[in-house]
């Protein structure tokens, strides 16, 4: 069983939200192609209350980029965004939602920040979408979203230790690149860690 997941497909990640990725919207469509290709379609969401602590906001004197410890883990600090059923925080409007089987937030508890879809940053609680992608027999994940070099990334690397056949759809993909270079290193780590890289065309033209 194949699943699709898409990372974080919300407004404050497109070009008009509040951590915008470049060209994030461009990744839409692709999303919209590749849906009717899977039975499962798993989105992630990040779905922050107002007093998350990777809102540089929330840190007197502090200001995005900076990287604070936060509770005894490294934190790169972000503008506010995703605050929990603000408009930031909901799916892109051409996003064909109806199609998605389940949705998973990340990054609801202040104290700690969640990149990846399956476990927070520290990996001391898991969101669920792992023992659901095994309930549902999914054994092959099929990844895009936004953004390459953050939650898209360990996305796939937790897929990976979790046993996962991995397929990141590198053209449904876009990243921050906070420093130059973090994407295409993003990609090389993880096809180290054993992802395998595909095209969206790979798949629309399979049956
Ligand atoms: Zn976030």
């Amino acid at each position: 069983m194949q699943a699709l997941l898409l990372i974080d497909l919300q407004n404050d990640f497109m070009p008009w939200g509040a951590l915008p990725v470049a060209e994030g919207d461009q990744v839409i469509p692709i999303a919209n192609a590749l849906m009717p290709k899977f039975d499962l379609i798993v989105a992630t969401q990040d779905w922050h209350p107002a007093d998350h602590g990777s809102f540089a906001a929330n840190h007197l004197w502090r200001k995005p980029g900076q990287v604070i410890d936060l509770h005894g883990l490294q934190q790169v600090l972000w503008p506010i965004h995703c605050v929990q059923s603000s408009f930031g925080a909901e799916f892109v409007k051409q996003l064909q939602t109806d199609q998605i089987t389940k949705v998973f937030p990340k990054g609801t508890d202040p104290e700690i920040d969640s990149y990846s879809g399956f476990f927070d940053n520290g990996h001391r609680k898991a969101t669920g979408l792992g023992d659901y992608l095994k309930d549902q027999g999914v054994d092959s994940v099929y990844i895009m979203g936004v953004a390459t070099d953050y939650c898209v990334k360990f996305s796939v690397i937790d897929a990976l230790q979790l046993g996962l056949k991995t397929f990141l759809i590198e053209d449904g993909c876009r990243g921050v690149n906070l420093s130059e270079g973090d994407v295409a290193q993003a990609l090389t780590d993880m096809a180290a860690a054993g992802a395998q890289l595909v095209q969206s065309s790979d798949l629309l033209n399979s049956n």
